[in-house]
């Protein structure tokens, strides 16, 4: 993307106060910006689970293939129908799934059928088995009204017709997905390329797993975290490790990032403190806007492009402390991702539950609280705040199910009033 087209897609942002941007207007921004990457491969039916449909899959088969019984029963023919009472139908023959009936089924006759066979020439009824009134090797007895004509056959490519599209591109695979590419013979399916992603750590205090942690240091948490989301949205990773609070270190693994991957995730080093510094080089390797957002957590984030010998990506800054930037990352980061991967489904769902106590809340900012997720008495979905909620508190987001989303406009919330909350299931 033309680095007039970032410049273009900030006009959106005219208006707002750039000490306080609503988290709306940066993800719109953010969206306009991003486009799905090239690259497709083919793989393996089981190995694309997951992975996002490169091109429609189009049914070279009719699914079924033949019109089947939906049950064990007699097949007959609907004009032998009894109407007033009971009719005796001779039994010809039998189907059994896989195989079938070859013959010729005449009138007053039937065929006794398994679920699935195919349907003998001439029927078009089944007789589920319980609902016959005696049957014996020669002959069944079927009450009259017992069915309808039509009743308990499946038609040919009721299921998927050949030379339809069974699915579409865009479409991140689930299970049934992988079943259905089955049920039509592919055994290989055109998905895109994993996106790539480098994400490194910024900040002079923080160890590394397996180093001794001296006063004032933390260890390293975000890179965990930013791994654990990365890998369930299917990414490829490229962890670059702790980067000092040194500009020349900073460039460097900046520019590494973006010589390697499509999209750069940096935690830290964005906040008001640091953000001198960040931005020069930031600015120096592309275009990179920093932006306060109206949100708690995590008000500070970069957001842009650089490029560094001739490679370009994206570049994610998100804040430094442990909850903000799992927010920051949900928040704006992973529809950005998912559009990359060319994930047609890649909004977020909320859902709404009634808050079991009061919560403050300040018009003209968006709060994203720590929250578990349960049910009433009857079974309607209500919502508690986890206990603190610092924006450093990771074990507040540990034990949370959800997050609840207190919308820009809301103010004061009181118990019982109905919110918007995002359950991690599914998520994490
Ligand atoms: P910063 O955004 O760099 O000012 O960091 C804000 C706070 O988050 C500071 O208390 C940092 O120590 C903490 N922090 C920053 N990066 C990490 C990290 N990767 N793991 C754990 N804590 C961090
Ligand atoms: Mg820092």
């Amino acid at each position: 993307m033309p680095p007039s087209s970032l410049a273009e897609a900030a006009s959106c942002l005219s208006g707002h106060d750039p000490e306080s941007l609503p988290v709306a207007q940066a993800q719109q921004f953010i969206q306009q910006c991003i486009s799905p990457i090239g690259g497709v491969e083919k793989l393996a039916l089981r190995s694309a689970l997951g992975r996002v449909l490169a091109e429609d899959i189009i049914s070279p088969i009719n699914v079924p293939a033949h019109d089947n019984s939906a049950m064990d029963g007699y097949a007959l023919r609907g004009a032998d129908l009894p109407v007033n009472q009971p009719a005796i139908l001779r039994i010809a023959g039998s189907a059994f799934a896989g195989g079938g009936f070859a013959g010729q089924v005449n009138a007053g006759e039937c065929i006794r059928i398994m679920t699935g066979a195919p349907m003998p020439e001439g029927c078009d009824t089944v007789v589920p088995q319980e609902l016959v009134q005696s049957a014996t090797d020669a002959a069944v007895t079927i009450p009259a009204g017992a069915v309808r004509r039509g009743d308990n056959r499946r038609l040919l490519g009721e299921d998927l017709r050949a030379g339809s599209p069974a699915l579409l591109k865009g479409r991140t695979l689930r299970p049934a997905d992988l079943g259905l590419i089955a049920s039509l013979g592919i055994a290989e399916v055109p998905v895109r390329r994993k996106l790539r992603v480098a994400f490194f750590s910024t900040g002079d205090e923080l160890r590394s797993l397996g180093q001794p942690l001296e006063a004032g240091c933390v260890y390293d948490s975000n890179r965990y975290t930013l791994y654990g989301m990365l890998a369930r949205l299917g990414c490829e990773m490229l962890d670059m490790g702790v980067v000092r609070d040194d500009p020349a270190a900073l460039e460097a693994a900046l520019r590494s990032a973006c010589e390697n991957a499509d999209v750069v995730i940096t935690s830290g080093g964005v906040s008001v403190g640091e953000a001198d510094y960040t931005k020069k080089i930031m600015a120096q390797l592309g275009e990179v806007m920093f932006w306060k957002i109206a949100m708690r957590p995590g008000r500070p984030l970069a957001f842009g492009r650089i490029t560094s010998n001739g490679r370009s990506a994206w570049l994610f800054g998100l804040p430094g402390n442990p909850v903000a930037v799992m927010v920051s990352f949900y928040f704006f980061a992973r529809v950005a991702l998912l559009r990359m991967m060319g994930a047609g489904d890649a909004l977020l769902f909320l859902q709404r539950a009634a808050v079991q106590a009061a919560i403050r809340k300040k018009p003209g900012r968006t709060e994203y609280q720590r929250g578990i997720l349960s049910h009433d008495a009857q079974g309607r979905p209500q919502v508690r705040i986890t206990g603190s909620q610092g924006s450093g508190i990771l074990r507040s987001m540990s034990e949370a199910n959800c997050m609840v989303v207190l919308q820009h406009e809301s103010g004061n919330v009181a118990a019982g009033d109905m919110v918007d909350v995002l359950p991690f299931e599914g998520l994490i």
